[in-house]
């Protein structure tokens, strides 16, 4: 060897813009503590329920059927950011109380959307996970707002963004004081019309280069098609995201919103066992978990 080489410094590493998501600067990959579980790590964690929170008994059935399957956390969502102002906007507080009545009665953790940063400290109050929409990704106020809450966050990535972008609104809530930060790669928005959009799932290797959050792939908003959402669920357990997000319903012909992609009950529950079979050759697993069926009926 080039003696001359080898006595040479080593050049300082340079830092990318979002420092504190980078994982050069926090190599071991993030958990994040979600009662029994944690995001991040070799439990696969599935967040599955409806678009958006409806009445009972849909809501309630729907939470009944993610929580038997082996879901970990309920979704839907109360406050809904919809194209048209004329469409259902959510139930807002009173979808929040359903879904913090479904979590009571069958354990689940709750994730749901906050849009607004006035609403955070309501939306914070009812949530486990308080979850970013894609159209808000680059809310800078919004995700300032969410680095000053002690609660995790499920950050969506935006419509059309690159993934420096996506991780530098990550950067965002970590900045100010919140390193529980949930990755989520729901499609972005491309020439291709088949699908609702194009789901980047290279984008999970990417991320877990770059950075140490954790990261998990909602294949129904990125496909828009429930026939779809198997094989992309397969697929993302099997480039490595640490979870899934799936839109389920009980009857979806009847779904307020986004029916099209939502699985009925049987197939989330096909679903579940096909994954919890696959996750072990991953290096992942489902817990599976006893049916309470006395409680089911005492609820429903
Ligand atoms: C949602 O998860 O309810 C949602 C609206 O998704 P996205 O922000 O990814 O479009
Ligand atoms: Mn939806």
């Amino acid at each position: 060897m080039d003696p001359s080489c080898s006595q040479a410094p080593t050049p300082p590493v340079k830092l990318p813009s979002y420092k504190l998501t980078s994982r050069l600067t926090h190599p071991a990959d993030s958990l994040i503590p979600l009662g029994a579980y944690a995001i991040g790590g070799p439990e696969f964690i599935i967040m599955a329920g409806p678009c958006s929170v409806e009445a009972d008994p849909q809501m309630l059935g729907t939470a009944w059927d993610v929580k038997l399957a082996g879901a970990h956390i309920i979704r839907g969502g109360a406050f809904k950011p919809r194209s048209s102002p004329y469409s259902f906007q959510g139930l807002a507080e009173e979808g929040l109380k359903k879904l913090a009545n479904a979590r009571e009665l069958t354990g689940l953790g709750i994730v749901t959307e906050v849009m607004d940063s006035s609403d955070v400290e309501l939306v914070a109050s009812y949530a486990d996970i308080l979850q970013v929409g894609a159209r808000n990704a680059q809310n800078y106020s919004l995700l300032k707002r969410l680095g000053r809450i002690n609660k995790p966050v499920l950050l969506k990535r935006g419509l059309m963004n690159t993934i420096e972008e996506f991780l530098n609104s990550a950067e965002y809530i970590l900045a100010g004081g919140n390193s529980q930060v949930i990755l989520c790669e729901r499609g972005i928005r491309t020439f291709e019309p088949s699908t609702r959009n194009t789901l980047d799932l290279s984008a999970i290797l990417t991320i877990k280069e770059k950075s140490h959050l954790p990261i998990i792939v909602d294949p129904s908003h990125a496909t828009g098609k429930a026939h779809y959402v198997a094989p992309m669920s397969r697929a993302a357990l099997a480039a490595g995201a640490d979870g899934l997000m799936i839109e389920v319903h009980c009857d979806p012909t009847k779904a307020l919103c986004d029916g099209d992609e939502s699985l009925t009950s049987e197939q989330f529950k096909e679903l579940m066992q096909n994954l919890q079979e696959l996750a072990p050759h991953f290096g992942r697993r489902i817990s599976t978990i006893a049916p309470t069926t006395a409680l089911v009926a005492e609820s429903l």
